[in-house]
Parts: structure tokens; sequence; C-alpha cells
């Protein structure tokens, strides 16, 4: 089977003829699907589609110039941009004119280079060459930025989201059911008689036993949009975004029966076994209200259920 191509490079020329000569001058280069589009719209629909690696740009194209070209390229980058690093694609724009004045345009709109027609094939080929390096140690640098992303955002312990993933879910769940003007649910959770649990078995168990209860209610949620975090020590919380007060109680109550499932001996534990206490805190979010009222109303709630004997959902 074919190996996939590690780079595209998409030629934007008018001429099939000028498109044939580039495309055989890249020809050496291994890892490189040469394409080639004769219009500037032609290219920017290629461009939403199959994000290339490298643009040769004819600076005049039949329906818009390539500095325009260039110039919708970068906004798109910007736009469709979720992430901190900006994608960036290398742009090298290839002229019959030779103008220090269109070069300097064309730099400014965000090209990267600028060559003239006729192209001597060895400066294309190796200034191709130089972009393409650049364009793969890009990839490298994004990839190990969103593994640095999902690290900040893992608990090392338990392996799920922790209190600064919470955080942020918490604050975009608010202002999204704020604008759907549907309700948030969010439950706290807490292991009971837990320092017991250490000076027991020890802080190893300890750590092996808050695993598995993380474990547990994690698969105690059904909905993609469902997120369940560690709180902070043995403390977890789940956000369910347009759930009510009867689904998240059901959320609740399967995670009390996840975790009896578990039967972990505890034996100062409830019944001799691990278990939780659940605060519950169901709101409609409002412009009146803060973000924060959800939480504090949760925690309010899980001091009840520590006060009604633990191991049980108060709401
Ligand atoms: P309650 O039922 O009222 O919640 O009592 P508790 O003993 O669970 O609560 P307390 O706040 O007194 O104790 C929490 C314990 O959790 C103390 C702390 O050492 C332990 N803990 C917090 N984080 C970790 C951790 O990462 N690993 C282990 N093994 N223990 C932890
Ligand atoms: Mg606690
Ligand atoms: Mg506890």
């Amino acid at each position: 089977m074919p190996t996939p191509c590690k780079f595209t490079v998409l030629v934007i020329d008018p001429s099939p003829s000028n498109q044939q000569l580039i495309c055989d001058c890249l020809d050496p280069l291994p890892d490189v699907l040469t394409l080639a589009l004769d219009s500037g719209q032609e290219a920017l629909k290629f461009y939403e589609d199959y994000p290339p690696s490298l643009l040769l740009v004819d600076i005049s194209l039949p329906d818009m110039d390539g500095i325009t070209l260039a110039r919708k390229i970068r906004s798109r980058e910007q736009l469709g941009n979720d992430q901190l690093l900006t994608p960036w694609t290398p742009i090298i724009f290839l002229s019959s004119v030779m103008d220090e004045n269109l070069l300097a345009k064309g730099i400014l709109a965000g090209g990267d280079d600028f060559l003239h027609k006729p192209v001597s094939e060895v400066i294309l080929l190796a200034k191709v060459r130089a972009l393409l390096r650049i364009v793969g140690m890009q990839r490298d640098i994004h990839a190990a930025h969103r593994k640095l992303r999902e690290i900040s955002t893992l608990d090392g312990l338990t392996g799920i989201p922790n209190r600064r993933h919470f955080d942020d879910t918490l604050a975009i769940e608010w202002k999204r059911c704020l604008r759907s003007n549907s309700p948030l649910s969010l439950l706290l959770g807490d292991v009971d008689f837990f320092k017991q649990y250490n000076d027991t078995y020890g802080h190893p168990a300890g750590d092996t036993c808050l695993r598995a209860v993380a474990h547990a209610l994690n698969e105690s949620l059904f909905r993609v949009e469902d997120t369940v975090c560690r709180y902070g020590g043995e403390e977890f919380v789940a956000v369910l975004p347009g759930t009510d007060r009867d689904g998240a109680l059901a959320v609740a109550e399967r995670m009390r029966q996840a975790l009896k499932e578990l039967q972990m001996p505890h034996e100062n534990g409830i019944n001799g076994r691990v278990s939780c206490s659940f605060g519950l805190a169901c709101l409609h979010p409002t412009v009146d209200l803060s973000m924060q009222s959800i939480l504090h109303l949760a925690d309010e709630k899980l001091y009840q259920a520590k006060r009604q004997g633990r191991n049980c959902v108060a709401h």
C-alpha cells in the first residue's frame, strides 16, 4: 500500500504549462504531493477542505490577485483557530514582474517569499525544501503543544480531568446553559471517612482506592456532554449540562451503585465498604447569578449529605 505523502504543495497558476513546469521541478522531493489549480476561488475552496502544507501562488490570477488570496488565507488561519498556536501555511509568490514594491506588498499581505519568473528550478526546489522543513518543525511544536495541554488538564493520579479542566468546563457550560436557558447540574462527591482509610490501609492503598473511585464515577456517565473531574483530595465533581434535578439524581444514584459494586473493604466505612456522599445543585443560570453560586450550593448539599449519615445524595 502506498504511504500517504507527508506534505502537499498547492500550485495556483492560470497557465497549464507553468503548472506542469513547477510540478516537474518539485518531483525530486520525497513525501511531497504537488497539485495544481487555476484560480484563487478554487484555491480557497481547496484550502478549506484539505489545508495544504505550502502554497505557490502566481501573483496575477484570473479572478483575484495572488496578494488578495494570501490575505484571505491568513485571515482564515486566524478565524478557524481555536488553539493558542495559530496555524501557518507558507506562501511563495511567483511573478513575471520584477517589482520591489510588489514584493514588499506581498510580504505585508502574509507571503513568505517572492520569486521571479522564469523561476530557476534549483532556487524553487531549495526554497520549497527550506519552508517544508519549517512546516515539519511547526507540526512537532503543535503536537507537543497538544500533548502539554492534555497533560495540564488531566489529574496525574486518577487520569480523569483535573480541577483546572473543571474550572474551564464550568465556565463554558454555565454560559452555554445561560444562552440556551437550560438547567445545569453539579454533583460534588466526597469519599466517606477517607482519612481513616489511609490510616488503616496506608497511603498507597488510598491512592489505589481513589483511582478505582474515579473510574467508577466516570463509568457512571452516559452522555458525552457530562464530565467528572477530580476536584481535589478525595473530592470529585460532575458537570451535567442540560440536566434537570431528576436527571442529576439518577446520575448520582448510578454513581452510588457503581461504588457499591466495587465492594472495596473499608473497616471504618459505611457497611464496611468504601462509599461517597454527594451534594447535588441544579440551577438555571441567569445573568444575576454568579457561576460560583452553583458550586456553593453543591458544597452546602454535600455537607448536608455528610450530616445525614453519609453514603447518600442531598439536594
Ligand atoms: P468525611 O467522611 O467527612 O469526608 O471524612 P474524611 O476522612 O474523608 O475527610 P477528611 O477531609 O478528614 O480527610 C480527607 C483525607 O483524604 C485526608 C487526606 O490525607 C486524604 N487524601 C487527600 N488526597 C489524597 C491522595 O491523593 N491520596 C491519598 N491516599 N489520600 C488523600
Ligand atoms: Mg473532603
Ligand atoms: Mg471525605
